[in-house]
């Protein structure tokens, strides 16, 4: 496991571009990875996870939880709207808001459950038709409609498409962060958290170069 190698690549990150560690999350993605090698993570501290899915999070976690309380979880794959009250219930902070119907979802349990998890807003800066995320063109209004629901959005999420250089995605997703006053960049995985750190990422996401290629169930 390389958990303290991947740390030391940041804090190097972080000393190139100028920027204190604390600003940086290092969010290990655990998602279909066997449990001997999520509880090696644990044991060296590592207290913030991602996982793609609500039930197989909760199917790991709501166990986990109980030995390794302080841990806070991200949900960092896409979010249908009939598992948003159990993934309000459950997650820490949801990378993943992409469109406006899990918007006001979100706003109505809010309103009813009287809090609200950590939201940012994923954009797809590829504009690729298969991926989740609001437009780049369309993100300035998703934002401000979001910020109407009275949802704490704290930033703003992307994933750059395959063979593109990911640090125009991540100059793009910091430029719009920056423009509507939004403090949170989750931006950069295993093969570019370096780059993303160099463009500003407040928090990144690192699966496989930390835990080794995921095991499919
Ligand atoms: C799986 C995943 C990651 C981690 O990917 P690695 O390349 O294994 O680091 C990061 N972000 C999202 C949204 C993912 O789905």
């Amino acid at each position: 496991m390389a958990l303290a190698e991947i740390r030391k690549r940041i804090s190097d990150a972080c000393a190139r571009a100028g920027r204190s560690e604390r600003n940086v999350e290092l969010i290990a993605v655990s998602k279909v990875q066997p449990e001997d090698r999520v509880r090696a993570a644990l044991d060296q501290g590592q207290t913030v996870f991602g996982e793609n899915r609500v039930q197989e999070a909760q199917g790991r976690w709501i166990p986990l939880k109980q030995e390794f309380p302080a841990t806070r979880l991200h949900l960092i794959g896409p979010l249908q709207t009939n598992k948003a009250r159990g993934a309000m219930d459950f997650f820490d902070v949801i990378q993943t808001v992409d469109r406006p119907k899990l918007a006001t979802t979100l706003a109505r349990l809010a309103q009813e459950r009287g809090a609200c998890p950590t939201l940012f807003i994923q954009v797809n800066t590829g504009e690729e038709p298969q991926k989740a995320g609001i437009s780049p063109g369309e993100a300035d209004a998703f934002i401000a409609a979001c910020r109407a629901l009275d949802l704490p959005v704290e930033g703003l999420m992307c994933i750059p498409p395959e063979g593109e250089e990911p640090s125009l995605h991540f100059a793009l997703l910091a430029k719009i962060a920056r423009r509507n006053d939004l403090p949170g960049l989750s931006m950069g995985m295993s093969g570019d958290f370096e780059s993303a750190i160099a463009q500003g990422a407040t928090a990144v996401r690192v699966g496989s170069a930390i835990f080794g290629a995921r095991v499919p169930a």
